[in-house]
């Protein structure tokens, strides 16, 4: 069963690693099926070049629970299910440890937006979360931390459907998408986005480089909304 989800969530998975965003095991696709309300995700530790639409996990969004798969789901996989727990509107997630994303959330910085590629990808900053705390750690660590993603988008009134990506304090990125390929997208220009952001900090003052809101507004709506423009109908 499930066939379709898992091929989709298996070739995504391949094309996060082939784009560099996860080098070893480091980082982890899914996408849901709210039809059937279940989640396909990697398997935890197998190497990308090993992944098979068979080896792919699916989860019940009822309890979280193995519905279908030989092996361990993504040792992320919590993170993942409350995601789509709490954001109906959420098709898919992916989790790298991108090395210029990872920076700002080592950072504690959200990404602000300094130019015309960030704005084509996100209206607002790059947000990022509140660190956990040791108790959050110590117990459902990987819950919690979706938890704090989701008391972050509560709080500053954010929409994963309009906000493509979130850092996590001391730890790294979230990208979200339409389905599991778009959220890879997502991931890889949330990394160009972070890469030049570091790079425009060292070459200017960073109040100075922010965008003006005019030339921001005119390239998110331009790609984004119902007046968008850019691209083939
Ligand atoms: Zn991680």
């Amino acid at each position: 069963m499930y066939s379709k989800l898992k091929a989709e969530v298996c070739s995504a998975n391949k094309e996060l690693h082939s784009l560099g965003l996860a080098p070893f095991t480091w980082g982890n696709v899914s996408a849901v099926d709210r039809e059937n309300n279940v989640f396909a995700i990697k398997p935890s530790g197998v190497p990308y070049d090993d992944l098979t639409p068979d080896n792919m996990v699916v989860i019940s969004l009822a309890d979280g629970s193995v519905v279908e798969g030989d092996y361990n789901p993504s040792s992320d996989t919590p993170t993942h299910y409350i995601l789509y727990k709490e954001f109906p509107q959420l098709n898919a997630v992916v989790h790298t440890h991108s090395i210029n994303a990872s920076s700002f959330a080592q950072s504690g910085r959200a990404i602000p937006s300094y130019g015309t590629t960030h704005a084509d990808f996100s209206h607002t900053e790059v947000p990022c979360t509140r660190a956990l705390t040791a108790e959050e750690v110590k117990n459902d660590y990987e819950l919690n931390t979706g938890v704090v993603i989701v008391e972050h988008f509560k709080k500053k009134k954010l929409d994963v459907s309009s906000t493509p990506a979130v850092l996590v304090r001391s730890h790294a990125p979230f990208a979200f998408g339409k389905n599991a390929h778009d959220a890879v997208h997502n991931a890889a220009v949330l990394e160009i986005v972070a890469e030049m952001a570091i790079k425009t900090e060292l070459l200017s003052d960073k109040y100075e480089a922010q965008i003006p809101q005019y030339l921001s507004d005119k390239h998110y709506f331009r790609k984004h909304g119902k007046d968008a423009y850019y691209g083939q109908k």
